[in-house]
């Protein structure tokens, strides 16, 4: 499968720009077809500038490490954008705040955070993706999530004019934003509180154990492919998708190379051949069973993006 050139379409740029350019390699679940065009920005500026100069026509996509995403295998039309080396940067500032870019990874925020002795930010380090797929997610884990600790963030509009979201503005919901789609996340402001820096360190390696242990962290999988029906922050004893799951026989079931976990079930995995077919209809399958065995509609929380092969 490839795409038309787009070549004449877009602008001249200062990053890396790249047609009919396989996505696969840098998403976790290794599925899925092509984007039209990728680009890898040079800094906030290229990156405005090509958002401005793109015809509005051509759709314009932000992916980050792609921990929570399933390409579909006929790719992704339009342009896809990663964020570089120039959007990845970590400051931490007094008044126990840090200030990350889109591109940085959350656990290396939570590790910068440790080292300045500010609190808050411990449960970044079991979150495998960015900052910029933290913010649009509400990212979290073990009952903290990105909305408790956010103050505001700089984004990129799809004309490229540069607006600050405060975290209200997001609208937060248990792994989910109202934050209009088409926005590109640059940069966050996150506030904690001071605290002993082992003692945050002690908790940070708490978090990475305990990931270890209870998920397939090792796989080719994209997370939790189920939202929780209930927060876990706000309804401790809430409805869990992986019971639903368990309790309606998905445990280790499997649609061609595309199986859910067996140590842990909301997980599905690419066992070494899925197609991103598989994958879709495996967990498809998945919520028609939950909504016959407990009559509860599941939400994907992995993204599926792109077009069918
Ligand atoms: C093993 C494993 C464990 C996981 N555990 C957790 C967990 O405990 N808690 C949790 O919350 N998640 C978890 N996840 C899911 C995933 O890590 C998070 O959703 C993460 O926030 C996704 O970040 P990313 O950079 O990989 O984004 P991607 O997967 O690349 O993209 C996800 C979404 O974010 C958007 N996005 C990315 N960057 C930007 C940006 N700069 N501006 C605007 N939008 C952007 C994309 O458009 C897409 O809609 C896990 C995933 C795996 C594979």
């Amino acid at each position: 499968m490839s795409f038309d050139s787009l070549s004449e379409r877009l602008p001249p740029v200062r990053g890396r720009l790249m047609e009919n350019a396989a996505l696969a390699p840098f998403t976790w679940l290794r599925v899925g077809g092509p984007a039209q065009a990728l680009f890898i920005p040079a800094d906030a500026d290229d990156l405005a500038d090509f958002l401005e100069a793109t015809p509005e026509d051509i759709p314009v996509f932000v992916m980050g490490v792609g921990s929570n995403l399933l390409v579909r295998d006929g790719g992704l039309p339009g342009v896809v954008v990663r964020l570089g080396p120039a959007f990845g940067k970590i400051a931490a500032l007094d008044g126990a705040q840090i200030r990350a870019g889109a591109a940085a990874l959350d656990k290396k925020v939570a590790l910068t955070a440790a080292d300045a002795g500010i609190a808050g930010l411990e449960f970044y380090s079991g979150v495998p993706g960015t900052i910029g797929g933290a913010l649009r997610m509400n990212a979290g884990c073990y009952g903290a999530e990105t909305s408790d600790v956010l103050v505001e963030a700089a984004a990129l509009t799809r004309s490229g004019e540069r607006v600050t979201l405060s975290r209200d503005d997001f609208g937060y919901s248990y792994r989910h934003s109202e934050a209009p789609e088409d926005l590109i996340f640059i940069e966050a402001l996150f506030q904690g509180r001071p605290d002993d820096p082992a003692a945050v360190k002690a908790r940070v390696d708490d978090i990475t154990a305990r990931r270890e242990e209870t998920q397939p962290i090792r796989e080719k999988t994209g997370g939790s492919t189920f939202a929780n029906p209930d927060s876990p922050v706000t309804h401790p004893d809430g409805r869990k998708s992986w019971k639903l799951i368990d309790a309606a026989g998905g445990r280790g079931l499997m649609v061609g190379g595309a199986q859910m976990s067996e140590l842990h079930c909301n997980f599905m995995i690419n066992t070494g051949e899925a197609t991103a077919a598989d994958l879709e209809g495996l967990g498809e399958e998945i919520r028609r069973r939950v909504r016959e065995d407990a009559g509860v509609e599941l939400r994907w929380e992995i993204k599926r993006v792109g077009v069918n092969a």
